[in-house]
């Protein structure tokens, strides 16, 4: 069997170390087995996305010393796919539209609290046709009442965990996608959501392992139930540590972690900062 992996930036930011941490993690994997490695930009959100920042990731990457396959999938020219794979989950009575805002949905959630998965289910068909002639914004969701009855239970829904999980899950993983709620697919602001998008390109680019940070553990349950729903491959996963700065705290845009660029600029070299971050 073929390896083929990927990095899927989000170009809403630049890189720091943890991004370079993470590319080279898939990409050396691919190198060791003779795969093939993409690269993917996952800028479904149109709020977020700079074409500046998806431009310094290619540069940013490419003085790191990785070579990815010439045809680079770009998600924003791939809305249709998405909507396409949304429909057909329409088509199978799996997902619902949900007006409610997530102030309503937070009604009485005090500050400190975290979220609880919102789990609700479709309006009568009076209401909601009301409501969709006076125009009023909706979400679609996944129903995972609908997801549990269509496959019979989630007790068949596993993936193999070849890297490992926050708290050190590795092997034989039973997903737990109840945890999330009735997740958004698609909304007025953000067109598609990330999971689908992910689900749907790993598969038609026929990723057989995803690399990742072990931050989106959680999101492969997730992504394992959609792959079930929409009737595509479950990839190997590989979820890796996350790279801890000299103050122990992770590497991540919001902490204004130092970008490649400025390491560039400093006169490091990338063969330093690769044997930095443990890739001699
Ligand atoms: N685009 C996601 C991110 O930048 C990564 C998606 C993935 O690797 O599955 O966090």
């Amino acid at each position: 069997m073929t390896f083929v992996t990927r990095f899927a930036p989000s170009p809403t930011g630049h890189l720091h170390r943890g991004h370079a941490f993470s590319a080279l993690t898939a990409f050396r994997a691919a190198q060791a087995v003779d795969g093939r490695f993409l690269l993917r930009i996952e800028d479904i959100d149109a709020t977020r996305r700079r074409p500046e920042y998806e431009a310094a990731i290619l540069e940013d990457l490419a003085w790191l010393g990785l070579e990815w396959e010439a045809a680079v999938r770009r998600q924003s020219e791939h809305l249709a796919d998405y909507h396409a794979a949304i429909e057909a989950l329409r088509a199978k009575g799996l997902v619902y539209r949900c007006f409610k805002t997530r102030k309503e949905i937070d009604i009485g959630r005090a500050p400190h609290e975290p979220a609880v998965p919102y789990v609700g289910q479709p309006l009568p068909v009076g209401e909601e046709a009301e409501r969709l002639a006076r125009g009023e914004p909706f979400a679609w969701r996944l129903s995972l009442a609908a997801a549990r009855e269509a496959l019979g239970g989630f007790g068949g829904l596993t993936f193999v965990e070849e890297g490992a999980g926050p708290a050190g899950e590795a092997g034989l993983i039973q997903a737990r996608p109840e945890t999330a709620g009735d997740i958004v697919l698609a909304r007025k602001d953000v067109g598609v959501a990330y999971h689908l998008a992910v689900v749907h390109d790993d598969a038609l680019q026929g990723v057989t392992h995803v690399i990742r940070g072990h931050d989106l553990f959680e999101a492969a349950h997730i992504q394992r139930l959609l792959q079930a729903l929409l009737d595509l491959p479950t990839p190997v996963y590989r979820h890796h540590g996350l790279l801890v700065g000299p103050d122990g705290k992770r590497y991540a845009k919001r902490d204004k972690a130092q970008t490649l660029r400025e390491i560039r600029a400093e006169g490091t070299s990338a063969a330093a900062l690769r044997a930095e971050l443990g890739f001699a």
